[in-house]
């Protein structure tokens, strides 16, 4: 049986920001991000005999043709897509034109949105199947071995039966990661994968574990398909790690789970990588309440080289009203912590919350002006708040009537224009400020500070591409503007 996990071409304003990615945009200086888990479901099944075909259109950027070539010459008995919220209507008109091409093939969605309604996307379209819950290696594989060997499906898929729709019931997350096979990486091309901040090639990605173990922030997609938290042990990460250095020489790793685990896990990680005296630059996510004094200089000696925090906004009301969990205090204190032990710091930020005022908003384009300026940060992004349904957000935003739009104009939330009202701003104030904070790079201090940090090639090649993606971040906003 031969099973394609695909990423079908998207019609849009740019490259569409799909697989691994918890918010959704269409870019026009596009970098992928590797789709960690779709990867492990790859590895999984063909491990275990299933002839896998990985397809990912969107990073290779083919053609419609080219696409359905691939269909043809291929001829998958399944294909497995991931979905999103601004693009799940296109892939009800994908599945539609691949049943033309191919009759036979059965096509499973899984994804946050799918997760959050399933019944939608049996109802409006062909699918045959859903997946839902951020486990997709564990029950493709179970679904693969329902369809070949009649296995009983587990809690969390949706099927037709004699012209019903029908479901398991809710996606339980009780699965072992420490089970699974370390990703294929020639499998999963690794080489098209790989974020404007990487600085030393070859670079990959590893994804340690699902998905955060804080969980709760209200606007975080991913907490749709992992309400709760798992980890594979220290010990699996640090042989993984050894593998891709061994066959692919890699001298940089992100780990893109969600928050990358802390306390005693991270010690021991840390720990594990020092006693294996890797030569290696690690990058994680992490939150600002998770960094302090100890740990900090120890994650230096381990190889970190640059870690993402999640700033979100400047307003104490904002952060509470979103459970970030944080005060805004933290938030210098967490950046001087990382920068004290020569870690960089990558500020995410958002703007547009449905409830912030112009001020508020300047607010938090002033603190992240100054952090650069102050040499806190290092780098930023900056997004336009969208609300996923399946996050209570998005409940909050049906319930408080904030949306501009009606719910099932999803094509609306991709983040071309702010999808809510505002107390005192016009769609276009929140582009503008979201512009304006890629801006606030340029201070004469940040600019002297990062020439003068160059001390090799790689520095030279890494500040050449990270200014050529803030000029096309801000590019991408500025087309955005209403
Ligand atoms: S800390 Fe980050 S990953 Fe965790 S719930 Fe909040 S936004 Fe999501």
């Amino acid at each position: 049986m031969k099973i394609m996990i695909s990423y079908p071409p998207l019609i849009g304003d740019g490259t569409p920001t799909l697989g691994q990615n918890r918010q959704f945009q269409w870019f026009h200086n596009p970098s992928f991000i590797y789709p960690m888990v779709p990867a492990s479901a790859a590895t999984l099944l063909k491990v275990n005999g299933y002839d896998v075909v990985w397809n990912d259109s969107i990073a290779e950027m083919h053609t419609q043709k080219q696409y359905e070539d691939i269909l043809i010459r291929e001829k998958p008995d399944i294909i497995a897509m991931e979905t999103k919220t601004p693009v799940i209507k296109q892939h009800w008109s994908i599945i539609e034109r691949i049943k033309q091409i191919l009759p036979e093939v059965k096509v499973i969605l899984m994804g946050d949105h799918v997760t959050a309604m399933p019944e939608e996307s049996m109802l409006n379209s062909k699918v045959d199947y859903i997946i839902t819950g951020g486990d997709y290696d564990f029950l493709l594989l179970n679904l693969l071995n329902h369809v070949r060997k009649s296995e009983a499906l587990e809690p969390g898929i949706w099927y037709r039966e004699n012209g019903n729709i029908k479901n398991t019931g809710k996606f339980q997350l009780n699965h072992d990661l420490n089970k699974l096979p370390f990703i294929d990486r020639e499998l999963t091309k690794w080489k098209l994968y790989g974020e404007k901040f990487f600085k030393y090639a070859p670079y990959t990605y590893t994804m340690v574990g699902r998905d955060c173990p804080w969980a709760k922030c209200t606007f975080c997609s991913w907490t749709t398909l992992y309400p709760n938290f798992r980890t594979r042990t220290p010990e699996s990460l640090l042989d993984e790690i050894d593998l891709l250095i061994k066959n692919y020489k890699i001298r940089e790793i992100f780990d893109d789970t969600g928050t990358f685990p802390r306390g005693e896990w991270l010690k021991k990680f840390c720990q594990g990588v020092i006693d294996r005296n890797y030569k290696l630059s690690l990058m994680a996510n992490f939150r600002f309440d998770y960094i302090n004094e100890s740990i900090a200089p120890l994650m230096k000696k381990a190889g970190f080289r640059l870690l993402k925090f999640g700033l979100e906004s400047a307003n104490q009301g904002t952060l509470d009203r979103l459970c970030k969990g944080t005060k805004v205090e933290d938030i210098e204190r967490g950046c001087k912590i990382a920068k004290d032990a020569g870690i960089g710091v990558h500020l995410t930020i958002m703007v547009g919350y449905p409830w912030e005022t112009k001020d508020d908003a300047l607010r938090t384009y002033e603190m992240a002006r100054k952090l650069l300026d102050k040499g806190l940060a290092d780098m930023l992004q900056s997004t336009v708040v969208i609300a996923y349904p399946g996050t209570p957000l998005y409940k909050q935003a049906v319930e408080n009537n904030w949306l501009r739009f009606k719910p099932g104009e999803w094509e609306k939330f991709d983040m071309t224009i702010p999808i809510f009202n505002f107390p005192d701003m016009q769609p276009a104030d929140v582009m503008k400020i979201c512009d304006d904070i890629y801006k606030a790079f340029m201070t004469p201090r940040f600019i002297m500070r990062q020439i003068l940090s160059i001390r090799n090639f790689d520095d030279l090649a890494f500040l050449f591409k990270a200014g050529k993606a803030v000029i096309g971040h801000i590019l991408d906003f500025q087309r955005k503007k209403e």
